[in-house]
């Protein structure tokens, strides 16, 4: 048993732990966070919350606010993505979630046709990560479009791989990875004449793409043969977490989203999506967001986002040694060492990231991977702009050009030693002590912090066979929240 702790000594303590945290608003960390720079927007955000604290998410015929919030917030953003009246949709708990029912969708409409076999999932290999949880969630194979040295697919090599077995094909509006706007009109051409269903994965572009400067080929529900579309709230729609949209094409084919059973002793059972009980808080939040902002407030901050995006990447083509991945589209980038210098002057993009956070901004190390077809994608940073980037462009390009300068020409981790001294090993047999010692052997974990240079981190992560850098990340995370 416990004594009880007074109400204010247990928040001071959340506000102390908070104080571990990367900070979550003022433009310091260009991943995770979308900050507005509007305080009223996450004022207004926290008093939605408050107001539906209590609420159960599960059922909207008891909790009616809920039916009524999800529908306005379903119409806000199909209007924004060009849905007419045959497009309905969902409020998930992130964009994970809104693919993972597209993929369920698109299963178990394949599986109508086809009683045997198991479905296929078509996708370039820059399609989001969350994609390959569902196709291992739902038994699908996960069939990987190779992509050109830029970061784009052709359409040609996703049209050569469809097949009968195909259940969904899903493209990115655009990719997270290289922020690449996928060719969706003409791959939906060929779905739509073969039946094919068409998801365009738009978690992160869905609300800020629509206020793009500049013409874009259509990619959402303009396009007959899209299927489906997800949109998360929770990234530029400056929603707390937990907020994202799945909008699909037809009554019809949405049903096959759903979840319903009468077969037990308890109340009659119908979800739309994974959760049961569920807070109505993020929606509730996401809903007040887009009423107080409407797509005026959205334009103006996209239009934030667009000027900062072009002001780093300029800054980013200056700088010697470094180069921005292909053509990216939206409000992020990547940014690959430029080996069209001699190597003296080449900017390894990963000791950069450690070198800028040395310098108080926070970006995002992405690995090397190997493709299906033997190319590699090279390692690369990522950057996320959001509106409160603009308000610190001169100190965040000055950390960009200072960390550059700071580590030009020294070479990428090479990691292949550690490769080389490990033991054979069995990944499916490890226990997970054995690992945790394999992980502290590479100096990672044993109570130490966690490292302020990732590099060498990501440098391992490179070199392992994935299935074994996968077990390693695992016992990592898993032991970080054991009890003392
Ligand atoms: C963020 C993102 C997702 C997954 O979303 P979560 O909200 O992190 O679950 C899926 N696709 C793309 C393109 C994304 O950027």
């Amino acid at each position: 048993m416990s004594a009880p702790t007074d109400p204010e000594a247990v928040i001071a303590r959340l506000r102390a732990l908070r104080e571990l945290d990367a900070p979550t608003h003022g433009g310091h960390v260009l991943s995770y966070v979308y900050d507005s720079g509007l305080a009223a927007v996450d004022e207004v955000a926290a008093r939605a919350i408050r107001e539906v604290l209590p609420v159960n998410g599960l059922d909207p015929t008891t909790f009616r606010s809920v039916g009524v919030l999800e529908a306005e917030l379903v119409g806000f953003v199909r209007g924004l993505l060009h849905g007419d009246a045959e497009v309905v949709g969902s409020a998930t708990s992130g964009g994970t979630e809104s693919c993972l029912l597209a993929v369920k969708t698109a299963r178990e409409l394949w599986r109508q046709t086809h009683p045997r076999g198991r479905a296929r999932l078509l996708a370039p290999t820059t399609v989001h990560a969350a994609f390959q949880k569902a196709a291992a969630y739902l038994d699908l194979e996960l069939d990987l479009v190779p992509v050109g040295p830029d970061g784009a697919v052709s359409a040609a090599d996703v049209v050569a791989r469809l097949g009968d077995d195909v259940a969904l094909v899903v493209l990115s509006a655009p990719n997270y990875p290289f922020a690449v706007l996928d060719p969706v009109a003409e791959v939906a051409e060929v779905t739509a004449e073969r039946g094919i269903a068409l998801h365009v994965d738009a978690c992160i572009g869905g609300l800020v793409l629509p206020f793009w400067p500049g013409e874009l080929p259509p990619w959402d529900f303009r396009v007959p043969g899209v299927t489906s579309v997800s949109a998360d709230l929770h990234k530029f729609g400056y929603a707390p977490k937990g907020a994202s949209v799945l909008l699909q094409r037809g009554r019809d084919r949405q049903r096959h989203q759903f979840f319903a059973t009468t077969r037990w002793p308890g109340y009659p059972v119908v979800n739309p999506t994974i959760l049961g009980s569920k807070s109505a808080g993020p929606l509730a939040a996401a809903w007040a967001i887009t009423e107080t902002l409407g797509t005026q407030g959205l334009g103006e901050l996209a239009a934030s986002c667009a000027r900062a995006t072009a002001a780093l990447r300029e800054t980013v083509a200056g700088i010697e040694g470094l180069r921005v991945v292909g053509e990216p589209v939206g409000p992020l980038f990547a940014v690959a060492s430029d080996d069209s210098v001699p190597a003296e002057r080449q900017v390894d993009p990963h000791h950069w990231a450690d070198a800028v956070r040395a310098h108080g901004f926070v970006l995002q190390l992405q690995p090397a991977l190997r493709q299906a077809d033997g190319t590699v994608l090279p390692s690369t940073t990522h950057l996320t702009v959001t509106p409160v980037t603009e308000a610190v462009l001169g100190e965040l390009g000055a950390a960009l050009v200072a960390g550059a300068d700071a580590v030009r020409g020294i070479p990428h981790v090479d990691a292949s030693a550690l490769l080389a001294a490990l033991p054979p090993l069995d990944e499916t047999a490890l226990d997970a002590d054995t690992v945790w010692a394999l992980l502290q052997g590479f100096g990672i974990g044993g109570g130490a912090e966690l490292p302020d240079a990732q590099a060498p981190l990501v440098a391992v992560i490179e070199a392992l066979p994935p299935a074994l850098a996968e077990r390693l990340l695992v016992e990592l995370l898993g032991r970080l929240v054991e009890p003392a």
